[in-house]
Formats: C-alpha cells, structure tokens, sequence
C-alpha cells in the first residue's frame, strides 16, 4: 500500500475535522515533543503537513537532503496517526501556503496553530497566503533553546534602535550556560573555564579507531520516496546512492545514542582534523536530524551533559559539542531573526537583497564547487564527499571551502547558495549567517571578528590531504607550489585597507610587510595563475549526478 493510501486512512471527513484542534508542522518541525501537538491529547489533536513541489524544486537541492526531509515527514505522519492523531497530508504542487489555504477552505478549518517558523522563506511564504485569507494563530517556537529575550537581553536590542556592529557568541554561550545550569557547578562553568577549544585541536593519525556506523536500510515508505525524487528531481545536484539515513523516531534516536556512546568520547580532540580516508572522523551528522527536529537540540546538551556526569564523555569533548548545540546553534539562528537574514546590517553594509560583500568579492564560484576536478586535492575531496553524501562536517566547511573561495574572492552569497543547496542540514536560518558571517566576512565583522583564512599550512597540519597531492604545501611560489599560501598573502595585501587595523591580524599583516617587493610580486603571479586555473576549469557532469 502506498504512503499516500496508508496516511488517507488517517484522515477525518469534514464533521470530523470540526472536533480536532489543528496545528501545521512544517518540514524542519517533526516532532510532538514541543509546541502545540505536545499539548494537545491525541484524541483532540489534528495535524497538517505539506510536502510543497514549489519549494523542493525551487533550487536544486540535494537529491539525499531531498529524500531525508520527504522520507522523514512521511514517517512522522504515520507514526502521528498511530498515536490516534487526524492527519491532513496535502502533496501540495504549490507553496506551504498554498497548501494550508487548499484545507482551510476544504475544511472549513476555523484557525489552525503553528509555531514560528525558522525558515525566513517559510514565514514569507505564510505571510503571503495570510494576505489571502490563511488564519494563523503564531505561537512560540519552543525547540529552541534559547528565547528571543534570551538574545535581545545579552546585546541589549531595542525596537528601532540600529544593531550593535558585531555580536560576540561567548557572551551568549554563557548566558546560556548560566541560565541552564549545563555544565556548571555552583554558578561557576565546571572546570573553570566556559571552553576547551584550545584542547580541541589535535590532527587525527589513525590513535583510536573511527567506530563503523550503523545504517538504516530503506523500508517501502523510503523507498517510494527515493524513487519519486529520481523521478521528479533527476538533474539536481549530488547523488541519492546507498541512502542509509535514519527516517523513522526509532531509527533517529538509535542514531543519537550510537552518536553519545561511541563517537562524542573521541570527538573533542579530533574535531579540526580532516581525513580523506576518515572523512567523518567523529563527527555525528546529527545536525541533519536535528534540523529537522527528529532529535531535539535540547535532548543533544542533556544527554551529552549527562554522559560526562557519568564519567563517560571527558569534558573537552562534551564542552565542544555542548558548545555548537546550546551556544553556536542558537547564536545563528537569533543573529538571522534580528538581521532579517543579512539584509539588514547596520551601517553601510545594509543590503535589502541579502548579497552584502564587506570584501567585494565579486568573482563566480567555479565549476570545481559543482563537481569539475581542480587538481586541489583538499577541494576535490571534500567535494567528492559532498556529491556523494550531502555533508562534510564543519572544518572542512570552513577552512577548504569557504577558506578557498574568501582568498579568492568568489561572491559569498553565491557560495551561500552552494552550501544551502548542497548540505543536507542547510536551512536559510543556519546557513546565510554561518557563510555570510561565519565563514567569508561579508557582513564586515558583525558575526566573527577576523576572517577564517589561512594558507596550506593550516591544512597541511590539520589533514593528510597534502600528502596526496600534486602541490608542495611547504611551497608558495614556482612549479609546484601549493597556492593557498600565495593566494593568503595576497588576500591580504588586497584588502588591507579594510583589514589591516583588526588586532587578530597584526602579525600576518607584520610578516606580509617584510616580504620584497619581488616576493609579493611572485605570490601575486602565482594567486593570479590559481585563480584563473579554477575559473577556466571546465564543468563536468559533477552537478547532474544521477
Ligand atoms: Fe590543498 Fe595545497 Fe594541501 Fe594540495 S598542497 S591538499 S592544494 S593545501
């Protein structure tokens, strides 16, 4: 029996539905741990989802990011109606929106409840079948962990007032640390200091073994979803090959578990390095499953914190997790509430079309982000890993990636688009502030306060990737030379008139002014030469993976 003839069964006839308080869940909200579905008896509740064409197909997401959201809520909803909830599962060509409109007036649906939603897109979206009718009564979002007051109160944010010119995350982190009680001991951060970054940076040589992860064969649901995405999605980027994601409460939860026991007493240590023979190293993937809400953010810090109570997780690690999860997570998400997704920046980097470029970096990411092999080893990696499973984990993001394409100058919010199409954890709320901010400075400082760039070593010390390639990582001009590090002493020299004064970059900008005129003019050459390589590679079929 198909998904769609197994969840009818579940829904109500239209006196049926007058007796049901209704609430939607988007996509990313597939729980009834939080919000109104937590507080409504099954008996009483009724539950909208839509799976929206318009918004699967409005980039090209990720065939496996695709399928893990489409297997999920389909799921969700069976496991909903085994509860005795009323479901009202529109496959909606249009909008969200468009789809709640289509039941509310099938019907006659008098309100329906829904938590804010974190997407911008989605509360847009929603704002505009609002405009035509859509009764939506808002209630707070509480899969957070944090509140909006939680955030405002720190940066002391008023209505009106312009936004601070940057936001420091460690103010928020302790808050929350405070305000939870997580990892603290008599008001103070259990071991005597708030972070363990500086124990967490070691590069991994093979000293304990990487556990084998279990995976979630596709039952029949999945199964139906996999082929309507090769059917209905067949010139999207990556590939849908050897889906083993977990799709169901069950397998989710099995997955955190083997996350806490058999990865997070390994990850602090190793979670810089980088492996092309290790590439996920210890690193969970459950930010996928969290995003969607299968795993809530807050089960993630108890239980990490439980587990180094135990004994079982040393602090360094738990620290570092517990960091990106209550710190880091909700540090994003609020900077993109009060920054309206980066369109909103104080000062003169206000850009209402959400492309602020602080650097003017202009320049179109090439064809090697899309699949065309570069001959950069670290690149062609990470890539690989990205076509093949829609994820890479976070030093690879940041110090590959976006390092890479900031000494270059490729448009940020072109590389935003790359990773929101091409993570299959990538959600506007997570990603514009995590490239835009994070990773290639466009926002001028609001989020990080220095770029993350470097030259190959770096790399060199954080990976066994330059063993493995063509270019000598010791060497930054001539034949051979790796060009990371010519291209990170002209990034420099080009936008010194905008970063020169920053304090975290006195020593570069020092030693960048002790080089000869003829030793920057070589690294010019060689940046130059680098630059036009990547942008004259050809594409390959690397974005239509079928
Ligand atoms: Fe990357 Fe340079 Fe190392 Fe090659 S040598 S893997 S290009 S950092």
């Amino acid at each position: 029996m198909s998904f769609l003839q197994q969840i009818a069964k579940s829904r109500p006839t239209k006196p049926q539905a007058k007796t049901r308080r209704w609430t939607y869940l988007p996509y990313d909200r597939l729980t009834d741990r939080t919000g109104p579905l937590r507080e409504t008896p099954p008996r009483e509740a009724g539950l909208i989802l839509v799976e929206s064409a318009a918004k699967g197909h409005c980039r090209p997401y990720h065939k496996k990011k695709i399928a893990l959201l489409l297997a999920n809520e389909r799921h969700f909803a069976l496991e909903q109606a085994a509860r005795g909830v009323a479901i009202l599962y529109a496959t909606e060509t249009g909008t969200h929106g468009d789809g709640l409109l289509q039941l509310q007036s099938e019907f006659n649906l008098s309100s329906i409840t829904a938590m804010h939603p974190a997407e911008r897109e989605l509360r847009l979206d929603l704002a505009q079948a609002q405009d035509r009718g859509l009764r939506v009564d808002y209630v707070e979002d509480t899969t957070w962990l944090s509140t909006e007051s939680d955030f405002d109160t720190v940066f002391k944010l008023k209505q009106g007032r312009e936004l601070p010119r940057a936001f420091i995350m460690d103010r928020f982190y302790r808050h929350m640390r405070k305000k939870t009680g997580i990892l603290m001991q008599h008001g103070a951060p259990i071991g005597d200091s708030f972070s363990f970054d500086a124990e967490n940076r070691q590069p991994y040589k093979g000293q304990v073994p990487v556990p084998a992860r279990p995976a979630f064969r596709p039952d029949a649901i999945t199964q139906e979803v996999l082929d309507l995405v090769v059917r209905e999605y067949p010139n999207t980027f990556g590939n849908l090959d050897s889906f083993d994601f977990p799709v169901t409460q069950k397998d989710c939860d099995a997955f955190w578990k083997f996350a806490l026991h058999k990865l997070l007493p390994t990850f602090g240590p190793y979670e810089d390095a980088m492996r092309d023979d290790e590439p996920d190293l210890f690193h969970s993937k459950t930010s996928a499953l969290v995003n969607l809400s299968r795993i809530l953010p807050a089960d993630l810090v108890n239980d990490t914190a439980a587990a180094y109570a135990a004994g079982k997780i040393p602090l360094a690690s738990a620290e570092g997790f517990i960091r990106q999860v209550l710190g880091w997570r909700e540090f994003m998400r609020h900077l993109h509430r009060v920054t309206d997704g980066y369109r909103n920046l104080p000062g003169p980097l206000a850009n209402k079309t959400g492309s602020p470029s602080y650097l003017h970096a202009t320049r179109p990411l090439p064809a090697a982000y899309w699949g065309a092999k570069s001959g950069l080893h670290c690149l062609d990696t990470v890539v690989a890993q990205v076509i093949d499973e829609g994820w890479s984990h976070h030093i690879t993001r940041l110090m590959v990636l976006s390092n890479l394409a900031t000494l270059c100058g490729f448009s940020p919010r072109e590389l935003t688009d790359w990773f929101w199409i091409a993570y299959i954890d990538a959600y506007d709320w997570v990603v514009e502030p995590n490239v835009l901010g994070m990773s290639t400075y466009a926002d001028g400082g609001l989020t990080a306060t220095k770029p993350y760039v470097s030259g190959a070593a770096y790399i060199h010390r954080m990976s066994n990737y330059c063993g493995h390639c063509q270019y000598d990582p010791k060497k930054s001009t001539g034949p051979g030379s790796c060009p990371f590090t010519a291209l990170y002493w002209t990034f420099l020299e080009r936008n010194q008139d905008l970063l020169s004064k920053n304090q975290r970059l006195a020593m570069p900008y020092t030693t960048l002014r002790k080089k000869t005129v003829a030793e920057r003019k070589a690294l010019r050459e060689r940046a130059d030469e680098a630059i036009a390589a990547l942008q004259g590679a050809a594409p390959s079929r690397g974005f239509i993976h079928t």
